[in-house]
């Protein structure tokens, strides 16, 4: 469905389905996910998209037959993803990405190696001895506190030295937030539960390990990473009409209208995917406490700045520890995933405003960062700027506490759950579910 010129419904329409009729806002990963479940469980589902273009902030664009990614840069081929890809029919296309390169921090500028690996943890000069020392005695140390931040939380398990040049980085580079402001609660502890690590980090992976379970591999596709969204669309594309922003849901009785230009949409159920702000906007009419609160989640903005270079270094990338830079860090496409002379950096860390400066002016600094970084000159091949950008998980997601939504209308975002791929595949086949037998107990 190309727009939404055929959406418009009376109430009581009859439906040729045996579920419930659910109103999904969003195709990005998240609506997608759960579209395709909804779909699945013979829900009639009816799916919203703004844009011209499903996916979302995943976005793979080429130039000279090579591709760009705009939002995620690879995934992990964990449980979840292979078994989409393979329904998709889509494993033929996977490439996969080199694992066993380095991940380094520029750091009192210079480029290190992260001690990710043992190898790399013997060898590196990010860490002194002492420091190095201190990590091995995470598993005497507690599991995380009430509101413990991030930083608080690393710096206990695995001393100040790695928390700040090492983990704190790595963790809460790509959300734009300083680790001491992010509060495990909201954000790490989720992926703690997700992996079932209640005490030590270092017993659980060491366990992993001696038990052969392996991190799951590098992946991307040939096409880039929209393949994925394009062929969840592709597989739903009657049930999804876009170019049609969702601009109003109103009460009607025990169901809801969902109102966009294209016209109004009598629904049973109502799965908000759209970042906070916006879900904000589209809940004020029906609940305001509940508006009230979705207005007050942070999320910062990020630029993506696609670079041309020449520079050969063999390694995932790397995080800016050092201040006075306003580059995050850079993902090395061209070693880990061989797209050839393709480098890509995130801008906005420190100072959030050089986001408001002309593209041209971002993409200068970001390759002018880089070429003092690696020492190889780099040419600027497109600037991107995401709004409202990454959740911050920051203070403002305590928030949470107090969210409570109408019956019939359910959050699938990364707001509420976890931010990655992965997690918002999980969340659609959860939330689909949720909503279906939520919907059998109301009728
Ligand atoms: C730069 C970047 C790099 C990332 N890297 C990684 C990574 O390496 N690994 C990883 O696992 N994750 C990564 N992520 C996170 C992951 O990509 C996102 O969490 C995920 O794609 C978000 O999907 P979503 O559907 O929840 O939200 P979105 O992608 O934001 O989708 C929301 C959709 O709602 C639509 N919408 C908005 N308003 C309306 C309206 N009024 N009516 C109808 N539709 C509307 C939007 O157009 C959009 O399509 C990255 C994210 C970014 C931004």
């Amino acid at each position: 469905m190309q727009n939404g010129d055929d959406i418009t419904d009376e109430v009581g329409t009859q439906s040729a389905h045996s579920g419930p009729t659910v109103g999904v806002v969003g195709a990005g990963l998240s609506g997608l996910s759960a579209t395709h479940s909804l779909a699945s469980m013979e829900a009639d589902v009816r799916t919203f998209e703004a844009a011209g273009r499903p996916g979302g902030v995943v976005r793979s664009t080429t130039i000279d037959d090579t591709v760009l990614e705009h939002g995620p840069q690879r995934l992990r081929l964990s449980a979840p993803l292979k078994s989409l890809v393979e329904e998709l029919d889509l494993t033929e296309e996977l490439r996969f990405g080199h694992e066993d390169q380095p991940l380094y921090a520029f750091y009192k500028g210079s480029l290190r190696p992260m001690p990710l690996s043992i190898r790399h943890a013997i060898t590196t000069d990010l860490l002194s001895w002492r420091g190095k020392a201190r990590i091995l005695a995470e598993p005497l140390t507690e599991s995380a506190r009430p509101d413990e931040t991030v930083h608080e939380y690393l710096a206990r398990k695995f001393g100040t030295e790695a928390a700040t040049r090492f983990m704190g980085p790595l963790y809460s580079g790509l959300y734009g937030t300083d680790p001491d402001e992010m509060y495990v609660e909201y954000s790490l502890g989720r992926a703690l539960d997700h992996m079932g690590i209640e005490g030590s980090i270092l017993l659980t992976v060491a366990k992993r390990l001696l038990e052969g379970i392996d991190t799951p591999p590098i992946v991307t596709f040939e096409r880039g990473v929209k393949t994925l969204p394009d062929a969840m669309y592709d597989a739903n594309a009657d049930r999804i009409a876009l170019d049609t922003a969702v601009t109003g849901i109103e009460q009607d009785g025990e169901r809801f209208r969902i109102v966009s230009e294209a016209g109004t949409h009598t629904v049973d159920s109502v799965v908000l995917t759209t970042p906070a702000p916006t879900a904000a906007d589209l809940l004020a009419g029906i609940d305001e406490p509940a508006a009230d609160v979705l207005a007050r989640f942070n999320y910062n903005p990020i630029g993506v700045v696609h670079l041309e270079s020449d520079f050969d270094g063999e390694g995932h990338g790397f995080h800016v520890i050092d201040d006075g830079y306003v580059t995050n860090g850079s993902t090395w496409n061209h070693s880990m995933l061989d797209r050839d002379g393709i480098y890509t950096s995130y801008v906005g860390s420190g100072d959030e405003t050089v986001l408001d400066a002309p593209d041209a002016e971002i993409g200068r600094r970001a390759a002018a960062e880089f070429e003092e970084i690696t020492g190889t000159s780099a040419e600027v091949l497109s600037v991107n700027v995401i709004r409202p950008g990454m959740p911050a998980y920051d203070r403002s997601w305590s928030a949470l506490d107090n969210l409570s939504l109408p019956d019939g209308i359910t959050i699938c975002s990364s707001y509420t759950s976890r931010a990655g791929v992965i997690g918002r595949i999980v969340d659609g086949r959860r939330t689909a579910k949720q909503v279906v037998s939520k919907s059998a107990g109301r009728h």
